[in-house]
């Protein structure tokens, strides 16, 4: 197999045979190989694009927006993809809700005595919009807080635009660094292959049937939803407004895919993204470079899928009934809770809490849902990256930058 795509999904796909293999062996055995092999590296290959995101979303966007040469293409494109990012997120919510009235994860469960759940405390609306703003860059930097490195690296590329001549050698920097850092992506991207197949077997090794059948109907429908929204809701995007045949965008984007699926984090994931989007989709690197971080931070969709389906599932548990204020109120909380979830493994969890107390339903029902979340957030994470590209490849296509088809299947087959 010769393309980097084939190796990674051969590599997921092997890492779930391995994991099933492996739980046939004694507990000692697959904790000592977790421990010793499968683990480190996982780890190491999450560290490894970890170490590239902070920089790059600085410099990615500082050179993007300063290329843009125009504050006001900053604006039309901000304004575009916080359109279909907010669009798409509220149809994720509704269709979750949608398949969870279909298949009712709650109903028929007997509530468990006596979890020892802690509930996380509840972030405000306005402290997740407040926080966007960095009182130190170099802070945000270090904490490799996304948003806020978006919001400096806008204004620095926007006041460098407005000083024309006399920001050039800080271009140059930033250009240069960008390089660099782009060809570390290429430079890790050769080990995927192997850190995705060390995560996932490491996963299939550690959930077994019998913490997973009793909230099989709760997988079912997240996956379900999920694989619904992809295929009507992103499928559609690309075709009507991205004139791109569906097939050759998921192709496109199944590294990203893949890497998101494993690392369960869309910023881990984000050089990848990143990637995947200019070489296989044809968006050029100026629209990605500030459409995918924003993306990465603000747009999970899979997120606000897993919060509808789970606050029904808690109600439904817990024997509460719903109306329809109730539902309006779960769409509008889940959009916003989705937005501030970081783009970090269970983030998503976290800001469930928000979304349960928005309908008055207790929180503790986050303990019933702790056990299964990696394995939902690794579905809910694949969607939330992929739906960044959708957006993506729709506003770089309203643009008129979207390179042809024929351009796509030369950068497809050149990785
Ligand atoms: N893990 C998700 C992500 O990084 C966030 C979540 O937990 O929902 O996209």
């Amino acid at each position: 197999m010769k393309s980097l795509t084939n190796r990674i999904l051969l590599g997921l796909v092997l890492g779930v045979v391995a994991g099933i293999v492996l739980t046939g062996l004694p507990a000692s055995a697959v904790k000592t190989l977790n421990d010793w092999i499968l683990g480190p590296v996982g780890d190491a290959f999450i560290r490894l694009i970890k170490l590239l995101v902070a920089p790059l979303v600085l410099t990615s966007l500082v050179v993007g927006t300063a290329s843009l040469g125009d504050i006001r293409k900053v604006g039309r494109l901000g304004g575009q993809i916080l359109g279909f990012y907010l669009a798409t997120t509220a149809l994720a919510v509704v269709l979750g809700l949608i398949i969870a009235g279909i298949f009712n994860p709650g109903l028929g469960l007997q509530l468990p005595t006596g979890t020892s759940f802690k509930a996380p405390p509840i972030p405000s609306v306005a402290s997740v919009f407040l926080n966007m703003i960095p009182t130190n860059p170099f802070e945000a930097l270090v904490k490799a807080d996304m948003l806020q490195i978006i919001v400096f690296a806008l204004l620095t590329g926007s006041a460098m635009t407005a000083i024309g001549d006399k920001a050039r050698p800080v271009a140059a920097v930033f250009e240069s660094f960008n390089d660099v850092l782009l060809r570390m992506i290429g430079m890790i991207m050769a080990v995927a292959p192997y850190g995705v197949f060390a995560l996932i077997a490491k996963v299939v090794t550690q959930y077994g049937l019998g913490i997973l059948l009793p909230l099989a109907k709760v997988i079912i429908a997240v996956v379900l939803a999920v694989v619904l929204h992809a295929i009507i809701v992103y499928a559609s995007i690309v075709r009507i407004w991205g004139h791109m045949n569906p097939l050759k965008f998921f192709q496109g984007a199944a590294p990203a895919m893949s890497v998101a699926f494993s690392t369960c984090s869309s910023a881990a994931t984000l050089p990848v993204t990143m990637d995947c989007s200019e070489k296989n989709l044809g968006v050029p690197g100026y629209i990605g470079s500030f459409t995918l971080p924003l993306g990465a931070t603000i747009n999970m969709d899979g997120t606000a899928i897993y919060q509808g389906i789970s606050a029904i599932f808690v109600a439904q548990i817990f024997g509460v009934s719903l109306g329809l204020p109730q539902y309006l109120m779960i769409i509008l909380t889940a959009t916003v809770a989705s937005i501030g979830a970081a783009g970090v493994p269970g983030a998503g969890l976290i800001m469930l809490s928000m979304v349960l107390a928005s309908v008055g339903l207790p929180i503790e029902g986050i303990g019933l849902i702790a056990g299964i979340d990696r394995i939902l957030d690794m579905f809910r994470t694949t969607i939330n990256v992929t739906g960044d590209m959708a957006c993506t490849v729709a506003v770089a296509a309203l643009e008129g930058e979207l390179k042809t088809a024929a351009g796509l299947t030369n950068a497809a087959s050149a990785d």
